[in-house]
């Protein structure tokens, strides 16, 4: 079984309750227990919220979620074509933020790395960044 779905909006805070919304009714699909729902929403949650703050840190940009089903699997897809990452490796660590300033805890590629079974990040300064996870 295989299933395809993208959807695009611009990086503003209001859209991300929207795009985690939009994920789980995909999903849902696959026929999954509460908690599964719940752990895609959150790890959404975090790389779409980091595009807006983050990869469009001042003007507003377009963010793509981008959501495949193969057979039992969901892949989605993260994109933004914002000011990237210089040290992806740094970036993931736990506790690292780069804003420190604005209350943020460093946490969010732990999280989806712990409600994901799987989180690659590409990217690259200046051109935007991907997170693909897998569940
Ligand atoms: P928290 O998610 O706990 O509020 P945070 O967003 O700083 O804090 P992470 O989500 O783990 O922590 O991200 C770590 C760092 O990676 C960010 O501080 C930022 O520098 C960088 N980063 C993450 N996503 C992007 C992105 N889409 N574009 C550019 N930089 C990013
Ligand atoms: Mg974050």
């Amino acid at each position: 079984y295989k299933n395809y779905m993208k959807l695009e909006f611009e990086s503003k805070s209001q859209n991300e309750a929207f795009a985690r919304v939009v994920v789980a009714a995909f999903a849902s699909q696959l026929d999954p227990t509460i908690e599964e729902i719940t752990d895609v929403k959150t790890a959404v949650s975090e790389a779409v919220t980091n595009a807006i703050i983050h990869g469009y840190e001042k003007a507003t940009g377009m963010v793509r979620v981008i959501c495949t089903i193969r057979d039992n699997e969901l892949e989605v897809i993260i994109e933004d074509d914002g000011q990237g990452i210089v040290d992806v490796e740094k970036a993931m660590e736990p506790l690292y933020t780069s804003k420190p300033e604005l209350e943020r805890s460093g946490m969010g590629f732990t999280v989806m790395e712990t409600f994901m079974d799987k989180v690659d990040v590409y990217s690259e300064a200046g051109k935007g960044t991907r997170i693909k996870m897998v569940k």
